[in-house]
């Protein structure tokens, strides 16, 4: 630790972090557009979407006429508008990740399903924007856009209809109900469609101008699925259907629609070929929502963060005042000022709820910004794809699957790509961005809504009341919510198990490992150790289960085992995180000092941030070891050294390639008599092949990740007591 570091840690918070820390941790310091922007969502949220919440608009899921009024408000605030392209009637020029992530952030701060609502739009309008025609995204956006002065027009507004009632569509998005069939096809006219379908539980459609729908083909001259946009004015039924009898997230509309309609092929999202006398859907319904879930349920992931940091306020100020009745409790004494915080367990929770809040915002809004590199990247890469005459399909996967090698190489320092470095670099970036998107929709909302319950405990009965200030308990069952749609938890960590075994990704998790080894020995407060050994232990027991085999001789690694990919995929979510919010940390201990206002008190807020730090990575390092253990070792049968059976005997190429990961591993390995030849036989020996497992070497990890924990607890103690020392404003800036 620097010098300055040490001194630093004998200061205390002062305040709650303000606007401008905030924009140098989650690096928008330079973008004033977004500042302003932030200011605009913060106005609506502790304003109109406060005071519906606080008059009980919550009571009801039917659409009322407050909460009608909110959509004008996102219209006047510039809210809507975030989405579009400054041609189309937006302000923001280039990728718009960020930017919606913080408006989600805003307001879920306060509601949301204010922010549901909100976004649910874009989400209708996204695959126009992802997949869409030219002319599809200049039509819809346009009518989305807000009216500009002068303009006497009310805005469109879009659902997004992919789920449908039982037995069909939900976690399975393959299983469609919904029918596409030709309507008419006259000879040199473009065809109409018969469009049937229902939806269940879809935002915005108490009030939708249009929707997009995923369709499958039920007609010979149609090939696959497709979506399709419908509108409200198409002949035939447009029925919004009842409303959702939801228990959460009440300020948005949600309803379970029918339609059966005819439209024109052209509403055909991404438009289509004919063949054979047969339409050819560009996309298929697939290609289409993969492309819009990864990048919307990014900002889901930032809404159950926004309700973990909102919660640190109000709790502080419960706890506080709690004693300050009775003949006992005297202004000045320690009883009055402190009331609850006076019990250590009540300000370590809440330290556990903070850093979880730090570390699942850090996780959030990296995601949404590596989204904002990649989208200008995905472009030209598709443009130079379509000048080798590569548009989509298996020759875009074969080709990205070279360069994806040539990336690793790139990264092996083993020479790479000649080709252009903006293919690699897409790459590189893409293969973090699977990972990372799903990681934070299920760690953010999932872990998240397990800590919102924390927050709320902390309150005591208030919490579990429609008066409980910061509405806790509404955020904490609305968490749930976030958990469930846009794909509830199951399905992101399947894809997990996926991409997590990347060859690319997993090449930079090893620089990642290095990363926080070398900022362990500058500034081992972090905890940056604890979390390089946890990665480490992830990296061996990953690499380990995709060769293992169970005591029954049955693969560990593969899709049907959830029991083995499903937690390995959790423990990885909680790696990612506690980086990101050490990453954080340092961005701000490098730019704080310049900008005066977070100078001062920049070195009680350092420290406090890093003991936040300390306590996450901590808890995610245990996390991560309980989850690798039980994997590990779960899968033999008592006695697990049985003298047959070598599958899990390593090959001596196969250890030296190990020994980047674990220092030692050949030399020790050898000491045993399984290092096989590399044709897979054993050298001939005495006695019989003794099975090696690796397991002593995950031991030793082990026992190296409990002394990394080192200083963790003082950490959390120190945090703590920062607690009951910050100030905090005299009343909740909202409800007005
Ligand atoms: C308020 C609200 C708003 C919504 N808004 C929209 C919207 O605007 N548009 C839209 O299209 N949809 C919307 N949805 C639907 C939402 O996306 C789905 O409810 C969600 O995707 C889950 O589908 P399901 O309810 O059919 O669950 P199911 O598919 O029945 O799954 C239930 C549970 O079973 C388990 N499970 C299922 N499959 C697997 C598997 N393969 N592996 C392991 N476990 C599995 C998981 O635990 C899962 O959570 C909304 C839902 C709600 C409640």
């Amino acid at each position: 630790m620097t010098q300055a570091t040490t001194q630093n840690l004998t200061e205390h918070l002062r305040a709650l972090p303000g606007d401008d820390v905030r924009q140098i941790l989650w690096r928008f310091a330079d973008r004033y557009d977004l500042q302003m922007l932030v200011q605009s969502a913060r106005a609506v949220a502790r304003g109109p979407v406060a005071r519906l919440v606080a008059e009980g608009a919550r009571n009801t899921h039917e659409w009322t006429p407050g909460k009608q009024a909110l959509l004008q408000s996102f219209d006047e605030s510039g809210i809507t508008a975030v989405f579009m392209e400054p041609s189309q009637g937006g302000f923001i020029e280039g990728p718009k990740n960020l930017a919606l992530a913080l408006v989600a952030f805003e307001l879920a701060w306060v509601d949301a399903g204010a922010a549901t609502g909100s976004l649910a739009g874009c989400l209708a309008l996204s695959p126009i924007h992802e997949r869409g025609t030219p002319e599809q995204r200049d039509y819809y956006m346009s009518r989305c856009a807000p009216a500009q002065p002068g303009e006497d027009r009310k805005p469109w507004r879009g659902a997004f209809c992919l789920t449908e009632p039982i037995p069909y569509v939900g976690v399975e998005t393959g299983m469609l109900g919904g029918k596409v069939r030709i309507a008419e096809w006259k000879d040199g006219e473009e065809p109409l469609l018969h469009v049937e379908k229902r939806g269940r539980f879809i935002t915005n459609m108490g009030f939708a101008n249009f929707v997009t729908a995923a369709v499958e083909s039920d007609d010979p001259r149609i090939k696959g699925t497709c979506m399709v946009i419908l509108e409200e004015t198409d002949p035939g039924l447009f029925d919004r259907g009842t409303p959702t009898r939801k228990l959460v997230h009440q300020l948005s509309s949600t309803r379970d629609p029918a339609f059966n309609l005819k439209v024109p092929a052209s509403r055909i999202v991404g438009g289509y070929t004919v063949k054979d006398g047969v339409i050819v859907p560009r996309y298929n319904h697939g290609e289409i929502i993969e492309a819009v879930f990864r990048r919307t349920r990014v900002t889901v992931g930032i809404m159950t963060s926004a309700k973990l940091l909102s919660a640190v306020e109000p709790v502080i100020r419960y706890g506080r005042g709690r004693f300050r009745g009775g003949s006992v409790s005297n202004p000045g004494s320690p009883r009055y000022d402190l009331g609850l915080q006076l019990k250590q367990d009540v300000v370590h929770r809440l330290v556990d709820v903070w850093a979880t809040g730090e570390a699942s915002a850090s996780l959030g809004f990296e995601a949404a910004r590596l989204f904002d590199r990649l989208d200008p990247l995905e472009r030209q890469k598709n443009e130079i794809m379509a000048q080798r005459g590569i548009t989509g399909g298996t020759a875009m996967l074969k080709a990205m699957r070279q360069v994806q090698k040539e990336a690793v190489a790139t990264l092996s320092g083993a020479g790479g790509a000649a080709c252009p470095d903006v293919l690699v670099s897409f790459a590189l970036l893409d293969s973090q961005a699977n990972v990372l998107c799903p990681a934070c929709k299920l760690w953010n909302t999932g872990h998240g809504a397990r800590m919102m319950r924390e927050a709320v405990s902390l309150m005591g009965g208030y919490g579990i009341t429609e008066d409980c200030p910061g509405f806790l308990g509404h955020k904490w069952m609305d968490a749930q919510l976030e958990a469930t749609y846009e794909g509830p938890e199951a399905v992101q960590r399947r894809q997990l198990s996926v991409t997590m075994t990347d060859e690319l990704f997993l090449a930079q998790f090893k620089q990642w490992i290095r990363e926080m080894r070398l900022i362990a020995n500058d500034r081992p407060g972090t905890g940056a150790c604890a979390l390089a050994t946890a990665m480490q232990m992830w990296l061996w027991t990953l690499t380990h289960l995709l060769k293992s085999t169970d005591a029954d001789g049955a693969k560990l690694y593969q899709s049907a085992r959830q029991g083995v990919t499903f937690p390995l995929a959790d423990a990885l979510c909680w790696l990612l995180s506690a980086r990101c919010q050490i990453l954080d940390v340092l961005e701000l201990e490098k730019h704080g000092p310049a900008n005066p206002t977070v100078a001062e008190g920049l070195p009680g807020l350092l420290a406090f941030l890093t003991d936040l730090c300390h306590v996450q990575s901590a808890r995610s390092a245990g996390e991560v070891g309980r989850v690798c253990a039980e994997l590990v070792f779960g899968y033999n049968r008592h006695p697990a050294w049985d003298t047959e059976g070598c599958s899990a005997c390593y090959r001596a190429d196969e250890l030296e390639g190990m020994e980047s990961l674990i220092p030692g591993i050949s030399s020790l390995a050898r000491g045993y008599t399984d290092v096989i030849e590399s044709d897979g036989s054993h050298p001939a020996k005495a006695g019989p092949c003794v099975r090696f497992d690796g397991l002593d070497q995950f031991s030793r990890l082990r026992v190296r990740m409990d002394g990394c924990l080192t200083g963790s607890q003082l950490a959390k103690d120190r945090a703590a007591e920062a607690l009951t020392k910050v100030m905090i404003p005299e009343a909740l800036d909202y409800p007005a």
